[in-house]
């Protein structure tokens, strides 16, 4: 037996289950299908080792699905001061004031109580879940992958490793970067992978619940302090926190081997002196850091989102944010076609989507890029006055404000200048 859905979404993460939930509230049926179980939540429990910073605009959406109070109920630290600096040493480092390289918001200057919040990607994971269980528009298939899919003339069928069937006029590829659904529909990929990976760790330290993130930017790569919970009644006067250390996989490799106590020392000497004294080290993974963007945003009756679409360097904490507004605008290109009583595959709505967010994604693909630059020092001035024209080696003086700003989802938009500059970095241009 065939069950039949006007969407089917493949990959229930957070882009995946938002989606689900948000077509649902418009009145689609929608089947969400993931390969893992429901994601677990134990008060008592140490924090998941990923955890994102979401936005403003992130908080706003979730919210609108219903997702927000779920999540604030279950744990997420707010931050309200937001600070990067370059620890590059050169000849002058010791005469030149850390305010002079350093760039820090704050939310009271800014007019607004927060900058964002710091969210374990399971607890958002599981308030959106919920939210979807909680609409009778969305049937959950879970602990099976599809195995094969099949476009028919006015639907796409989708066989699960248990030979479920579905039948649905859309299918939505949510399944992150190493996307089945992408591969199924023969969209490919470009894709490049960073020299350094992303070490994280899950730790506590002896102080009060901090409400600054930071990152300072070293030669071999960034190393940065993501604020979480208290670590309650059973460590009194510790906090949890996220470090990330990003680094050649040799070097990380080296560290990952040494015993907790010897990694903990070596993070506290590497790290800068505002990171506060270490007591425990709960876990620890490295991640691949790759820019990778889908050569099509749709094929067919395939449309993908979030990762699945494209993946970007973590630096700013930017990847599920951009995955949040392709899923508002997925939504609302589907939405319009459903009043106008069009297919939910015509290939001009569906275009109508890419149009939006490729050059957005694309956008902030290549801003990772000039902020990792313009914070290590790796563009000497000459060159680039000579090679990227006047008018971007004047903007430079400016750039890491505006650049800060637009990366860490501050700003809205980007400078015309400095997209210009940010579009003549060598080797980005093929994306
Ligand atoms: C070190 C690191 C730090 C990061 N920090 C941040 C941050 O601070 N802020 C931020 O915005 N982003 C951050 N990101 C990026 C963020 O984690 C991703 O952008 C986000 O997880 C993408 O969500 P997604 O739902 O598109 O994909 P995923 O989270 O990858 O979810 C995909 C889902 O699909 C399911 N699935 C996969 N394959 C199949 C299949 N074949 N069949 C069925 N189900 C399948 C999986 O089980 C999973 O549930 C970070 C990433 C890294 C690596």
């Amino acid at each position: 037996m065939t069950h039949a859905y006007d969407i089917a979404v493949v990959g229930a993460g957070m882009v995946g289950a938002a989606l689900a939930t948000g077509l649902a509230q418009e009145g689609f049926t929608v089947a969400l299908i993931d390969r893992a179980p429901a994601p677990e939540f134990t008060p008592e429990a140490a924090p998941d080792i990923r955890v994102s910073a979401l936005s403003k605009g992130s908080e706003r959406y979730l919210e609108q699905l219903g997702a927000w109070p779920q999540i604030t109920r279950m744990r997420a630290t707010p931050y309200r001061r937001l600070a990067v600096w370059d620890q590059t040493p050169h000849p002058l480092s010791n005469l030149i004031p850390r305010k002079f390289t350093e760039v820090e918001f704050d939310a009271t200057s800014l007019g607004t109580s927060h900058l964002g919040h710091i969210v374990e990607n399971s607890v958002t994971q599981r308030a959106l879940w919920q939210a979807a269980e909680a609409n009778t528009g969305v049937t959950f298939f879970t602990g099976h992958e599809v195995s094969a899919l099949t476009e028919n003339q006015d639907d796409v069928t989708l066989t699960l490793d248990n030979n479920t069937r579905l039948a649905a006029a859309l299918v939505i590829g949510a399944d992150g970067g190493q996307s089945r659904i992408r591969d199924l529909a023969g969209i490919g990929v470009t894709r490049d992978q960073y020299a350094q990976q992303a070490m994280v760790l899950s730790v506590r330290y002896q102080g009060p619940v901090e409400d600054i993130t930071w990152q300072g930017f070293f030669p071999s790569g960034p190393r940065a302090f993501l604020p979480l919970h208290s670590a309650g009644a059973d460590h009194p006067g510790e906090t949890w926190a996220s470090l990330v250390w990003y680094d050649a996989p040799e070097q990380l490799a080296q560290l990952k081997a040494l015993s907790d106590s010897d990694l903990l020392a070596a993070v506290q000497k590497a790290f800068p002196t505002d990171l506060p004294l270490l007591t425990h080290l709960d876990r620890k993974a490295s991640f691949p850091i790759a820019r990778q963007h889908a050569n099509h945003y749709f094929s067919g009756r395939v449309v993908l989102a979030g990762d699945s679409a494209h993946t970007i360097n973590p630096l700013a904490g930017q990847g599920v944010n951009l995955g949040f507004q392709d899923a508002q605008c997925l939504q609302a290109v589907l939405k319009e076609a459903r009043r106008a009583n069009d297919d939910l595959a015509n290939p001009d709505r569906l275009a109508r989507y890419e149009r939006q967010r490729r050059p957005a994604n694309r956008r902030m693909m290549l801003t990772m890029d000039l902020f990792y630059h313009l914070f290590s020092n790796r563009i000497p001035p000459l060159h680039l006055a000579r090679n990227l024209g006047l008018g971007a080696a004047r903007a430079l003086p400016f750039a890491r404000n505006r650049v800060a700003r637009y990366a860490m989802g501050i700003d809205d938009q980007l400078p015309a200048v400095l997209s210009q500059l940010a579009s003549r970095i060598p080797g980005l241009n093929q994306l």
